[in-house]
């Protein structure tokens, strides 16, 4: 039997095990998945919490549910991947030998990289809306609030869901002003970036929807600590903003897991082959998702696309045949902007988001870089397309590579 072992059943691993359990021959290849948790976060559906939009009844499911039948589960901790050896240790000294890996561990925050920030007014005065405890503490936090200044901090790139922090004040915009207390709120957005967003086109209109919604920006602050005594938080060349809640987004890493492997960068991402998918260091290893060290965005959307791209190639792979699937690091964002009405921005490595019609050219039903009710529809189907199809691998109507169709230059 040949061995092929995942690594992560989030969104990435779990495509890639329905994938490839319905592809490969169960008389000659035996899979295994691991992961250290039995249930399935929807974490778009976390930006919603904190509003009371959701709760977290509404974003979680058992992982098992999205396996395909008589999948060999494992429900531990990997202790450590060994490329040498082809094996991988889990917590409970279990070793599992590979012929194939696919590593799928995601991205998580790290918040105690920040000087201050887990200190004494983490959770009473700052949050993360980036994990299901931090969502939901904060839901509790801004039910009794009466307002104040309230900053939104990306401590630094790149970050799960680069839009997310955007989408965060739109509705912070929304929900203080369906509570009566908009004009209480003082809403700033604080950003290491040279404007609200990574890319230039789309970075101007959605400054234009920050100022629009008298949202501070401000651009080019790299934060070094947190001042818990005077609520401020600092940055490197000790400029100070002040807040009463903080809202931030943490350091985000790549798994512990990686590190003690010796297979990661000073982030704990791999170095992975930008368009084939398939580690930078070892043939026989594959990466998918947030643990990448792609330039590409850290995405749902973008995992499901790369599945695509990862299947061919791993196919491939084990037939001895040239890898020929090539990811553009197409990326496909709803950007939830409040009132009921949305955004989105459909992109790749080398094209920027322009404006335009998706998916059908001229036709829609979604505007590219406008915002609209359909791509707020768009957003909230989006959970429904996640359970039912893009976890379980199956086609959405959406090419894997970006298509210049519908979009005006
Ligand atoms: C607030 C927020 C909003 C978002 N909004 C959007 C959005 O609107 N659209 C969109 O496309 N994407 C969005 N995302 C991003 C999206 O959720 C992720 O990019 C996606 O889930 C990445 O999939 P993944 O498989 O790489 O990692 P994950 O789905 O995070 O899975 C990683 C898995 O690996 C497991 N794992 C890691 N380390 C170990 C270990 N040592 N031992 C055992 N198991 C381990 C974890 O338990 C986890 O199950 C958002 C994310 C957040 C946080």
């Amino acid at each position: 039997m040949r061995k092929l072992v995942i690594l992560g059943a989030g969104t990435g691993g779990t495509i890639m095990l329905n994938k490839l359990t319905e592809a490969l021959d169960k008389s000659e290849w035996q899979i295994t998945i691991v992961d250290q948790f039995e249930t399935h976060y929807y974490q778009p559906g976390f930006l919603f919490i904190p509003f009371g939009i959701y709760t977290r009844k509404d974003v979680i499911k058992p992982k098992r549910d999205f396996f395909p039948p008589n999948s060999n589960v494992i429900m531990s901790e990997i202790e450590k991947i060994e490329p040498e050896q082809n094996r991988v240790i889990l917590k409970n000294n279990v070793v599992l030998p590979y012929d194939y890996l696919i590593i799928a561990t995601g991205a998580k925050i790290a918040p105690s990289q920040t000087e201050g920030m887990v200190d004494g007014l983490w959770h009473k005065n700052i949050f993360d809306f980036y994990t299901i405890e931090g969502a939901c503490a904060l839901q509790q936090f801004f039910k009794t609030w009466k307002g104040g200044k309230l900053v939104i901090n990306i401590t630094e790139m790149p970050i799960k869901c680069p839009v997310a922090p955007l989408e965060f004040a739109f509705l912070a915009d929304w929900y203080f002003t369906e509570h009566g207390i908009r004009d209480k709120v003082d809403i700033h957005f604080v950003t290491p970036l040279p404007g609200a967003f990574t890319k230039p086109r789309a970075s101007g209109v959605l400054g234009d929807f920050l100022s629009k919604k008298n949202i501070k920006l401000t651009s080019e602050f790299s934060i070094g600590s947190v001042d818990n005594e005077k609520k401020e938080i600092v940055s490197w060349d000790e400029n100070r903003i002040p807040f009463d809640v903080l809202v931030t987004i943490p350091t985000n890493m790549g798994d512990e897991v990686i590190a003690r492997s010796g297979m990661g960068d000073e982030l704990n991402f791999v170095p992975t082959d930008k368009q084939t998918l398939r580690s930078k260091n070892y043939e026989n290893v594959f990466v998918i998702g947030d643990a990448t060290d792609l330039p590409s965005s850290k995405a749902g959307s973008v995992a499901h696309f790369e599945s695509d791209i990862l299947y061919e190639n791993f196919m491939s792979a084990i037939e001895g045949r040239d890898m020929m699937e090539k990811f553009d690091g197409h990326a496909n964002c709803f950007i939830e902007s409040g009132f009921g009405k949305g955004i989105l921005i459909d992109f790749n490595y080398d094209t920027e988001p322009l404006p335009g019609k998706f998916p059908l050219p001229g036709v829609g039903p979604f505007s590219l870089l406008e915002e609209t009710k359909m791509n707020h529809y768009g957003k909230v189907m989006f959970r429904w397309m996640y359970w039912n199809f893009l976890l379980k691998g199956l086609e959405l109507p959406v090419d894997s590579q970006m298509s210049m169709a519908g979009k005006r230059l």
